[in-house]
């Protein structure tokens, strides 16, 4: 996703729901102008379609033989994945109580059948720019600006949450800390805005190392990242720590004052039974780890210690 800026609306995809192909087409003919359109044609094809490719928006037929709308809407907005994806119902059935299930199960909005098409598009329209700014907001305030890494902000507010379900489940968290070697000489060498480039280098190179869906890289400081891994034990995490020093040598990033000409990263390492994380605070762990990124410094950095 690009980090700056709200897609377009001709990038969304809007999946309809109908078992009749008429209908289908119908919406598809009166969407496909702005939007990107896709089209299934039962309850299950669709809460199986939303789980693999999370559409932006889905326009919902009520009355269908397998499962029925109302029954598709509950599922995904029961599903964690989904359950931000607004869904508009285009029904023709719509007395008072149909009109009712309708917001019970969580739906956005309604149109009836037969649509009107400038009523369809701006009803998508609406719906689609709420979630997307709403979905933009959240990035902008989860996410480092310079790298697209997550921020402070993360660390202090979803973190924790995170480290609460580890600890239920009786899980230990990993924490890498990292800081990048010499790097105030980088800037005084290479100016500023090569630091800022080198430092969306490095940042990437540690979010592809770490690939676990719920691992997080934090920008935490100016050349600061730390790496939260959960569900993780020592043997692991010191897997990653090593890798990271490894991968960011390997790219082999000039640097005229670093070690072999090149950039490199010191990494600290703690892991911690989540339960005690939850006890102590994520702020000791963290502390933990800082202490090993200071000794790693000392023996000579390029190196990871834990
Ligand atoms: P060490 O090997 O001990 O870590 O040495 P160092 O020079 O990396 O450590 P120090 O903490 O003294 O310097 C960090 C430097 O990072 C200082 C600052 O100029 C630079 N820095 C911090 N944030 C940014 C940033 O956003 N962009 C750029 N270009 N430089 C930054
Ligand atoms: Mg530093
Ligand atoms: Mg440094």
């Amino acid at each position: 996703m690009d980090r700056k800026e709200i897609k377009p609306y001709s990038q969304c995809n809007v999946l309809i729901v109908d078992d009749e192909p008429m209908s289908r087409m119908l919406l598809q003919s009166i969407l496909e102008a702005e939007f990107h359109c896709t089209t299934v044609e039962s309850g299950s094809a669709a809460i199986s379609y939303c789980a693999e490719s999370l559409p932006d928006l889905v326009l919902l037929d009520m009355n269908m033989p397998d499962i029925g709308g109302l029954e598709v809407c509950a599922t995904l907005k029961a599903t964690p994945e989904t359950k931000d994806i607004p869904v508009i119902f285009v029904t023709s059935t719509m007395d008072i109580e149909s009109e009712n299930a309708c917001w019970e199960v969580g739906a956005s909005d309604f149109v009836m059948k037969p649509v009107n098409a400038s009523t369809l598009t701006h009803r998508v329209k609406t719906h689609l720019q709420n979630k997307l700014r709403t979905e933009f907001l959240e990035m902008m305030t989860f996410h480092d600006q310079l790298t697209g890494l997550y921020n402070r902000m993360y660390l202090t507010k979803e973190i924790p949450l995170l480290v609460k379900q580890v600890a239920r489940d009786k899980g230990s968290v990993g924490a890498i800390m990292i800081d990048i070697d010499y790097f105030k000489l980088f800037n005084d060498t290479y100016g500023h805005l090569e630091g800022d480039l080198c430092l969306q280098k490095v940042a990437k190179i540690v979010s592809d190392t770490v690939k676990r869906p719920k691992d997080a890289v934090i920008r935490f400081g100016g050349e600061e990242f730390l790496v939260i891994l959960p569900y993780n034990d020592y043997k692991g995490t010191k897997l990653v720590a090593n890798q990271l020093v490894t991968a960011v040598a390997e790219a082999k990033i000039p640097h005229g004052k670093g070690i072999q000409n090149r950039v490199s990263i010191s990494a600290g390492f703690a892991v911690w039974k989540a339960t005690e994380v939850v006890q102590d605070n994520i702020a000791a762990l963290i502390e933990d780890a800082d202490v090993s990124l200071f000794e790693a410094k000392e023996l000579g950095r390029n190196q990871a210690k834990g």
